[in-house]
C-alpha cells in the first residue's frame, strides 16, 4: 500500500512537470558563474581534482558527476524532452549529443544512440553493485555521465543512458 502511494506521488510529480520546459541554459547561466572550467568552445582536456570541482559545482551536479550517483528514474528534466538542439556536459561544456540521436526510451533517463563526435565521451568498466556495466564519462572533464548498453536502436544498437542533471540542453537557433 505504501509503495502504491509512493508510486502514485511520483507519477503525479512527473505529470505536473510535463508542462515545464527544461531550463534553456546559455553560457552565462548562473549554474556556471562559479565554474571557470566551463566552456562550449574550448576542447582542451581538463585534469581538475575533485576538491576543486566540489568548490565550483552545485552539489546536485557534483554528486552525480564526481561521486557517480544516479538520479531517480523519471525524475530528471530531459528523460521525456524532445527539443531540437545540442546536449553539453553540465560540468565543463563539452558537446556530447545532438537531439537527433535521442530516442524515446522507457527506462526513465534520457537515452541517445550516438555521441556528437567520437571522443565526446570515454568508457570504463564498472563492476559495482554486482553488475557488469560500461560507464560513460565526459571526454573533456572525466565526469560520470551514466552507462552505455547494447539494447539501443539502429544504426548503432547502443543506448547511452544518461543522467539529466549532468546535461545542459541548448536549443538550435530558429
Ligand atoms: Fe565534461
Amino acid at each position: 500500500m505504501k509503495l502504491k502511494i509512493i508510486l502514485l506521488s511520483m507519477a503525479m510529480i512527473t505529470l505536473s512537470c510535463q508542462n515545464n520546459s527544461p531550463s534553456m541554459s546559455n553560457e552565462k547561466n548562473t549554474q556556471h558563474t562559479n565554474n571557470p572550467y566551463y566552456s562550449r568552445t574550448d576542447t582542451t582536456v581538463l585534469n581538475v581534482p575533485d576538491a576543486e570541482w566540489k568548490k565550483v559545482l552545485p552539489d546536485s551536479i557534483y554528486q552525480v558527476a564526481r561521486n557517480k550517483a544516479t538520479e531517480m528514474a523519471f525524475s530528471g528534466k530531459y528523460w521525456k524532452f524532445e527539443g531540437l538542439g545540442i546536449y553539453y556536459c553540465a560540468v565543463c561544456g563539452n558537446a556530447l549529443f545532438r537531439s537527433d540521436s535521442k530516442f524515446a526510451s522507457s527506462c526513465g533517463w534520457p537515452s541517445f544512440f550516438q555521441t556528437i563526435r567520437k571522443n565526446s565521451t570515454i568508457y570504463k568498466t564498472d563492476n559495482t553493485y554486482g553488475m557488469s556495466r560500461t560507464e560513460v564519462l565526459c571526454g573533456r572533464c572525466n565526469s560520470h555521465l551514466g552507462h552505455i548498453f547494447d539494447d539501443g536502436p539502429p544504426p548503432t544498437g547502443k543506448r547511452y543512458c544518461m543522467n539529466s542533471i549532468v546535461l545542459d540542453f541548448v536549443p538550435d537557433k530558429q
